[in-house]
């Protein structure tokens, strides 16, 4: 990263195949849409530093929720290790939908006293014709849970950047709050 600028531990997660590791390539850049270049850390790790609104900020990139071997570990530690999460579900399944609002709540409980930046992610905005969540629902649920909201499609690309320029800003808001 370019020294000197902070950087932040974003944490993707969500249920199994809502899109997590997708997102995650288009931000390591593997179909190049951003305009700076991507350290890979490790096999799920990517660091990157945007720049956004006229200012530099690394985003480290978790997308280790899955790791089949040590899973319950695993999920204990990415909701100790975040500065920030993306909370990810399809449109096209209610359940992951649902599971994200689990994910929400075991997070609150994780991190009691923080105000910790978190994006509601309703990926796979492509399949229109499958849609099980309503965008107005997915709203909804991001002001129950006071958080961010956003429909990405990763598949076209569609409101990625925006995605992640938002996660930076949400950084930004809560460091100079304090
Ligand atoms: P993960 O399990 O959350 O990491 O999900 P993946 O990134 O592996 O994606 C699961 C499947 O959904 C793969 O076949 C992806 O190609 C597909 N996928 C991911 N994002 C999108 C999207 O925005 N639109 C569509 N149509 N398919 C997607
Ligand atoms: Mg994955």
């Amino acid at each position: 990263s370019e020294s000197g600028s902070p950087y932040y531990r974003v944490v993707l997660i969500g249920e199994h195949g809502v899109g997590k590791s997708t997102l995650a390539n288009i931000f390591a850049g593997v179909h190049d849409s951003m305009d700076s270049d991507c350290d890979v850390l490790g096999e799920d790790t990517y660091e990157r530093t945007l720049m956004v609104d006229g200012e530099s900020t690394t985003i480290i990139l978790l997308d280790m929720w899955e790791n089949k071997s040590e899973n319950e570990w695993i999920q204990d530690h990415c909701m100790q290790i975040g500065d920030a999460y993306l909370i990810v579900y399809s449109i096209t399944d209610r359940v992951s939908f649902e599971k994200a609002s689990e994910l929400r709540i075991q997070l609150r409980k994780a991190r009691q006293t923080e105000d910790i930046p978190i994006i509601l992610v309703g990926n796979k905005s492509d399949l229109v014709r499958c849609r099980e969540v309503s965008v107005a629902e997915g709203r909804a649920c991001a002001v129950v849970f006071d958080c961010k909201f956003i429909e990405t499609s990763a598949a076209v690309q569609h409101n990625v950047k925006e995605l992640f320029e938002g996660i930076v800003r949400q950084v930004r808001l809560r460091r100079d709050s304090k």
